[in-house]
């Protein structure tokens, strides 16, 4: 993350009318922890390298954040705490190339009004600095006051004299816990800097200078401790990402630590993480999240950050692609490190198919370092939620086997693709022709079986009910929610789905004419659905399919207990290389 473009400091200014009713309103400070939200953000935009936090009863008694940034001047004192004044932007244009995590010139002037302000600034080039002190929103004085370079921004009583507000608030450890998380979201995208947090006095968290996998293990030591943390690179188009995922055999049953920072602010957008949930799913247990970290970094003209007052939320024009992204780089990386080095494999004898899947469960640590994950081909078709871009790699055969066989080093080995339809495989002594679209099927369905996590969708799908529907999908209420499905009422007729599943994504249509036609149990019901969103998603016959996916799909289908699709049948056929040498007669 080093190629931030430079933001020097310029003077403050009050924005025209116009352009300030352009900018999300809302309240920004509704409790201290977005108070400190607010005040970080206004340390790193003013290129702070060490920040200090100090919390002393909630939040509620005091907040104090001290910085070496540039520092404001007398004039930028005067005018900082006036609504909609900032040094971030001047104009509409300005909207679109926002580099700094600020811009809206509402914070201090919000702040300003609910609490006792005092801001001492010392411009870097300057002897003297000035001491601002405002309020409930009343200007009580501005002098030159002694300073070091930088500033030190106090609001202390938050929400005197708004006791509607202070009863909104949770106890003062409660608020000093949300003050510490937001501390250490704002820390995290910022390993270049230093940060320091206090509570009621003590230290608590000193983040020195580090790299990005450092830092992660800085600000949450307890989570991280017993995984081995891993990072990862991946670009596109006008974006670029790391990750600092933690392994498969560490998992949570919340997403809290699935944190997704867009240019360096934390943002809950599920749906991008969606790319990481696919992509680990075949190695947690249903209902468990990774630990994994995303660093997304845009193109500020490729994202809106707003459409939210606190800037928690995001509008990516390349969504789609970014998630597909994430997810390649990171299969690939479960995938190397449950390669097991042909090498160390026993090739005498025939040993049973379980035994040998078992292989691919996690080695433990260490392997990645010796063993690089293995960078996918660039062009690659992923099958994910429905949507899937072709760059056919198998299909026909590339002129160069090798890069086939050759990738992933696995013990078995995929061979490319029969017919159209049979993945052809070889293990040991043994030829695998497995039927793609059915294990495919199975791999879908399974996948389906462990997420019942509703995920919001990002725009809710309406659709029209007749009167007797609407009767059958209030009777189905109970078992469409135990799926995981939310749906709504708009208004009479009008319906909308507004969250389900991440695995379901691609089958809202089938979600849709289930729960209005549908009338048996809940298991009917969800084998029912389940089975035609498997079909629809799964590779037809006839259709090419890339290695890496080949691959996804065979360690799968080969760890199974019971491996049949989701009609019974079973997923492969299979030929010993004895009964091979017989049918040429080299054996009798
Ligand atoms: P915004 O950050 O959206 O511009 P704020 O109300 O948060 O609006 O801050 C107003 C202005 O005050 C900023 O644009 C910046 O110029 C100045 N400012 C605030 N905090 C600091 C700081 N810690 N160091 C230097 N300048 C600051
Ligand atoms: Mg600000």
């Amino acid at each position: 993350m080093s190629s931030e473009p430079t933001i020097r400091r310029t003077p403050i200014r009050v924005l025209r009318d116009s352009v300030a009713r352009k900018i999300a309103a809302g309240e920004v400070i509704d409790r201290p922890a977005s108070a400190v939200r607010e005040l970080l953000d206004n340390s790193l935009d003013a290129g702070s390298t060490e920040i200090a936090l100090y919390i002393t009863g909630g939040g509620i008694d005091s907040i104090r954040v001290v910085d070496n940034g540039w520092g404001m001047s007398e004039e930028d004192l005067r005018l900082c705490w006036l609504p909609h004044a900032t040094s971030k932007i001047e104009s509409e244009e300005d909207l679109l190339h926002i580099h700094s995590l600020g811009f809206r010139g509402e914070a201090l002037s919000a702040l300003a009004n609910v609490s006792r302000l005092e801001i001492l600034s010392r411009l870097t080039d300057e002897e003297m600095g000035h001491r601002l002190v405002v309020h409930g929103g009343q200007l009580i004085s501005l002098e030159p006051h002694a300073a070091k370079p930088g500033t030190v921004v106090t609001a202390s009583d938050l929400f005197f004299g708004i006791p509607a507000r202070r009863k909104f608030l949770k106890r003062p450890s409660t608020e000093t816990n949300l003050c510490r998380i937001t501390f250490l979201e704002k820390a995290l995208p910022f390993p270049d800097r230093e940060f320091k947090l206090f509570i009621e006095g003590k230290l608590t968290h000193f983040l020195p200078v580090g790299n990005l996998t450092e830092r992660v293990s800085q600000a949450y030591p307890e989570e991280t401790r017993q995984t081995t943390l891993q990072e990862l690179t991946g670009s596109g188009s006008g974006f670029r990402f790391r990750i600092v995922t933690g392994s498969p055999e560490t998992y949570r049953k919340d997403r809290k630590h699935l944190q997704l920072y867009v240019n360096r602010r934390r943002i809950w957008d599920f749906s991008l993480l969606q790319g990481v949930e696919y992509a680990f799913s075949s190695y947690l247990p249903g209902g468990t999240f990774p630990l994994c970290y995303v660093f997304l970094e845009i193109d500020p003209e490729w994202v809106d950050f707003n459409i939210h007052p606190a800037k928690k939320e995001a509008r990516i024009r390349n969504a789609e692609e970014i998630r597909k992204r994430i997810s390649e780089v990171l299969s690939s990386f479960l995938l190397s490190r449950g390669r097991v080095s042909l090498r160390n494999l026993q090739v005498s004898g025939y040993t049973p198919l379980k035994n040998q899947a078992s292989l691919w469960v996690g080695e433990g640590p260490g392997t990645t370092k010796e063993e690089p994950p293995i960078e996918p081909p660039r062009s690659l078709e992923w099958k994910n939620g429905g949507s899937s871009t072709k760059v056919d790699l198998s299909f026909p055969f590339p002129r160069s086997a090798e890069s086939i066989l050759d990738f992933p080093n696995s013990p078995f080995l995929y061979k490319g693709q029969v017919f159209g339809l049979f993945l052809l495989v070889e293990w040991n002594d043994t030829v695998f022709l497995v039927d793609q679209h059915a294990a495919h099927e199975r791999f879908i369905y399974d996948a389906l079986l462990r997420d019942s996590v509703p995920q919001p969708l990002l725009i809710p799908m309406e659709f029209t009910l007749e009167p007797e529907e609407e009767v059958r999908v209030l009777e189905n209420a109970s078992k469409v929610n135990a799926l995981g499905v939310q749906i709504e009422k708009i208004r009479s007729g009008i319906w909308a789905l507004t969250a389900l599943p991440g695995a379901y994504r691609g089958g809202e249509e089938e979600v849709i004419t289930l729960v209005k036609t549908q009338t048996g149990s809940l298991e009917t019901l969800k084998q029912e659905l389940f089975a035609q969103i498997a079909c629809k998603k799964a590779i037809k016959d006839g259709e090419g399919i890339n290695p890496l996916s080949a691959y996804e799909i065979l360690r799968y289908v080969f760890s199974l207990d019971n491996p049949r699709c989701p009609h019974g049948r079973p997923l492969w056929v299979q030929i010993s290389r004895e009964e091979l040498l017989r049918g040429v007669r080299r054996i009798i």
